[in-house]
């Protein structure tokens, strides 16, 4: 035993010999006020310090003493604070650098083609190119005839349970349904999932929320099923019958006409069953301005590459949907009764994560997380909790506790920014320098490499 420990004695000097001599493995963020993530006070004048990929020490300036083998950075008058977390995202190689250059440091993946997005979910994990960390629910589960092609497509529940399981095998981190999925197909991929311990997250069509509530889905994407179950349901369920968009556009046209108690009670439901709500503000908003010329010319689509903007084909989607002004005005008079709904969602205790949609139709990877936040202030959150939507809270919907926060052990995923968020909202995006996986970014650097 004695010399099994002189041993490791020896090897442990060893090892901080080698250590004197290489290159730093490690960061300190000098001088910063820390916002922690977890809604905690912000405290001034601290140290952070990351060594590899994780954060060492969170310590006041005032007697701290650089330990070896660390880069100085300093962040005096900055502030420091988890990198966000795009809570709905659609994952493509080109986004990611965008991501990052936006503080964008972990994203939820909603849906892809399967087998690309598990590559680049493992690639972008074994650090092959710079990325946020990507989580994913592989490709949505949709009944037939599935929106689109790349789903997997099921019949029946028992089919409904083979496709779980697939996307189980393949290593997803939580599974996602789409507008087709009927209450009892629901029930079955719930009670598959929760045999592997996956969680389910839905944009609902054919299932209200409170019924998917009930079942025991995790997560609700974009509101959907809240006014399936605060209204009048049947014309809903025969539009998203007819087609994804007759859906989506009877859906959006609703909310307008919605009882402020009849929102209230779905919303303390969905609170008192735990459902964390995705509410893609930013989509909704957008959507209902795509008749602004402004909208389409907006300066932040530059940093969208021209390939992915031919793709988009704004005006291919507007023609498919069938809009014209009388729809974007009805979907302007819809937003009021969102706003006030999440105002009672987080009344009744609920939790909200900030997600975006990108890189879907005008959704700029990574700048459209800070336009969520800003409409989440919009709509009476306080700054406060709108980074919480955008760090901690993400961080559970996505059950990670290692991101979305500032603490000793938890993932070096860091941003430091010039302006106080506390203060203005839009401070989100003086975005000076970005930390992943302890790797330190200046955001001109990243914009440079695209
Ligand atoms: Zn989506």
């Amino acid at each position: 035993m004695r010399l099994g420990a002189a041993a490791l004695a020896l090897a442990m000097g060893a090892a901080a010999g080698g250590c004197h001599r290489g290159p730093p493995d490690g960061i300190a963020l000098v001088g910063a006020t820390v916002i922690d993530g977890r809604g905690g006070p912000p405290q001034r004048d601290m140290v952070v310090v990351t060594r590899g990929h994780l954060i060492e020490s969170v310590t006041p300036r005032d007697g701290f003493h650089m330990p070896r083998h660390t880069r100085k950075v300093d962040a005096t008058g900055k502030f420091v604070m988890p990198g966000f977390i795009d809570a709905h995202a659609h994952v493509e190689r080109w986004a990611l650098p965008r991501y990052l250059a936006y503080g964008v440091t972990s994203v939820r993946d909603m849906h892809g083609t399967l087998d690309s997005i598990m590559d680049l979910r493992e690639k972008a994990s074994l650090n092959a190119f710079t990325s946020p960390r990507i989580y994913s629910a592989g490709a949505m589960i949709d009944a037939a005839p599935a929106t689109y092609p790349n789903a997997l497509e099921v019949h029946d529940n028992s089919e409904a349970r083979k496709a779980v399981d697939k996307l189980a095998v393949k290593g997803v981190d939580y599974l996602k349904v789409y507008t087709r999925v009927t209450p009892p197909m629901l029930h079955a991929i719930v009670d598959e999932a929760n045999s592997f311990g996956l969680r389910v997250a839905g944009h609902l069509g054919l299932t209200d929320a409170v019924t998917a509530a009930d079942i025991g889905i995790r997560s609700i994407e974009h509101m959907s099923g809240v006014p399936e179950s605060a209204g009048d349901a049947a014309p809903l369920y025969a539009a998203h019958e007819k087609s994804f968009f007759a859906g989506w556009t009877a859906f959006e046209k609703s909310w307008a006409g919605l009882d402020s108690a009849a929102l209230e009670r779905v919303a303390r439901h969905l609170a008192q069953k735990n459902v964390i709500l995705v509410p893609t503000l930013v989509l909704h908003e957008l959507y209902s301005r795509l008749d602004d010329p402004a909208v389409l010319r907006a300066p932040w689509l530059a940093a969208v590459p021209p390939v992915a903007r031919t793709r988009w084909n704004v005006p291919d989607m507007i023609a498919r949907a069938g809009w014209g002004p009388a729809d974007f005005a009805a979907f302007r008079r819809s937003r009021p009764n969102q706003d006030l709904f999440l105002r009672e969602f987080l009344r009744a205790g609920g939790v909200i994560a900030a997600g975006t949609d990108a890189s879907n139709q005008m959704l700029v990877p990574g700048f459209s997380e800070h336009q969520e936040m800003e409409l989440l202030v919009r709509a009476g959150l306080t700054p406060a909790d709108a980074l919480l939507a955008a760090t901690h809270d993400a961080a559970v919907l996505l059950g990670a506790d290692s991101i979305g926060v500032v603490a000793p052990g938890k993932a070096a995923d860091l941003i430091v920014l010039g302006r106080n968020p506390l203060d203005n909202i839009q401070n989100t995006q003086s975005i000076e320098r970005v930390v992943v996986r302890g790797q330190l970014f200046a955001v001109d650097s990243i914009r440079r490499s695209w």
